[in-house]
């Protein structure tokens, strides 16, 4: 996977709409800073374990910069530092105050006991907290992640520099979190579905969807859309495919994951199927959200889904957006599709600064507003330029970063 190259590819083709000069495509290519750091530890045997962490700063010209953090053996730099590079775009395409970031360890969790985690946690911590913090850069939960994490995270923060909930988002909701900051992603993949939908013509209840990953993000997203009236007839996670055509029970597979590790394996209410042929299934709408460069030249032909939605981060590579593109298969891109997480730890962040909290209605009233008002943004630009979602996407976006760089000057 050249996730860097993907993000770049992107770019540019946005660039050249903006005709941006070259040495501002220079300026908003290159990372602001980025760090790689030992993360050590004994493991509950005495044996040592060594892991490394990353935590790239993109941008910064729109305000602090906020990104996720990723727990996933296969983190490197090439693809924190083009997730970061994703959450500049997105945060400007949305117009949330921030510029954008992303860190990780690499480091396969299910290897580790809840102690072993949490040390990790911690000891990222240590070597990274003070370039991080409220006004400089946010974590908040990515793959591998969740509000436990952000907890330790915040706790292991504030022996350093004193009571400071604003220092991650996506933390617990009894502990200075958001009701409704963990569906958010999800909810919002939802809602930009129906949006889409809706402008496409097509209807909700004649739509068959298969969607990949069942964590934070597929999970809510598999939720709220069965309960919009879409047949949900096959999930995956990484123990594999499960399928049912007539439509499969969410809530029983959230229950069933839930008192199962997180996982699916061994679920029994399906016919199963791999990763692979649930990409290539005969539906109406395709949801990836796990994992970057699934679709790919080799098996982009085979797509029979006519709309695809980018709920993960850089799941369909250039090549297979080219031919998404020739064969009239609609995508809605990550920066949009996935932007309701950074929203709602916006709403979480901006009132952690104000020790005031939103109860879930208006939290999810808020953030269907901030989605729609992108969504017709990017819908509008690209009818008028006869351009893809994507393009539109990133222009509006990169747009932004640029304008708000010359506004600031770069003396
Ligand atoms: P998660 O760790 O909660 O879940 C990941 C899911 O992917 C799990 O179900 C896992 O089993 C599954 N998976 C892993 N390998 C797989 C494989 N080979 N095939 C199929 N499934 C596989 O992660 P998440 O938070 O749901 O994030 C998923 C994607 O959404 C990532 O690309 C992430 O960057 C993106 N995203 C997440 C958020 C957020 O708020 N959590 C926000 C924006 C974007």
């Amino acid at each position: 996977m050249h996730s860097f190259k993907t993000v770049q590819h992107y770019f540019n083709e946005a660039a050249d709409q903006l005709q941006l000069h070259d040495d501002m495509r220079r300026m908003l290519l290159t990372s602001q800073r980025e760090i790689r750091v030992q993360v050590s530890l004994e493991l509950d045997d005495r044996r040592l374990a060594t892991f490394i962490g990353y935590r790239v700063q993109h941008n910064r010209a729109r305000g602090p910069m906020k990104g996720g953090l990723r727990y996933h053996p296969e983190v490197d730099l090439d693809e924190i530092r083009s997730l970061a590079a994703l959450m500049t775009w997105k945060a400007a395409l949305v117009e949330l105050p921030y510029g954008g970031s992303k860190g990780g360890i690499a480091v396969d969790t299910r290897a580790l006991s809840h102690r072993e985690l949490e040390l990790v946690t911690r000891k990222f911590v240590d070597e990274i907290h003070d370039v991080i913090g409220p006004d400089i850069d946010i974590p908040a939960p990515d793959m591998g992640t969740n509000g436990e994490v952000m907890a330790w995270f915040m706790n292991q923060y504030e022996k350093y520099h004193g009571f400071s909930p604003a220092c991650v988002t996506g933390k617990p909701v009894e502990l200075h979190g958001l009701p409704g900051r963990e569906e958010a992603t999800g909810r919002g993949v939802g809602a930009l579905t129906l949006k889409l939908l809706s402008r496409l013509g097509r209807r909700a209840d004649q739509t068959r969807v298969a969607i990949q990953g069942f964590g934070n993000v597929g999970a809510h997203a598999a939720k709220f859309l069965q309960e919009s009236a879409l047949r949900v007839v096959a999930i995956s996670d990484a123990s594999g495919g499960y399928y049912r055509e007539g439509g499969l029970d969410v809530m029983e597979m959230v229950r069933f994951a839930r008192e199962n590790a997180r996982s699916l394996s061994g679920y029994a209410g399906a016919d199963r199927i791999s990763n692979r042929e649930l990409l290539e299934l005969d539906v109406e709408l395709l949801i990836p959200a796990a994992l970057g460069g699934v679709l790919t030249a080799e098996n982009a032909p085979r797509v029979k889904a006519g709309v695809v939605v980018e709920a993960a981060n850089s799941p369909i590579e250039p090549e297979a957006d080219a031919i998404f593109e020739e064969r009239g298969i609609t995508v809605l891109p990550d920066i949009l599709a996935n932007a309701g997480g950074v929203t709602a730890s916006y709403f979480e962040w901006a009132q952690n600064r104000q020790f005031y909290r939103w109860g879930l209605n208006r939290v999810r009233q808020e953030l269907d507003r901030v989605l729609s008002e992108a969504f017709e943004r990017t819908w509008q630009y690209a009818q008028e330029k006869n351009v893809s979602l994507r393009a539109a996407a990133y222009v509006l976006g990169i747009s932004r970063v640029s304008r708000a760089t010359m506004l600031g000057g770069v003396m």
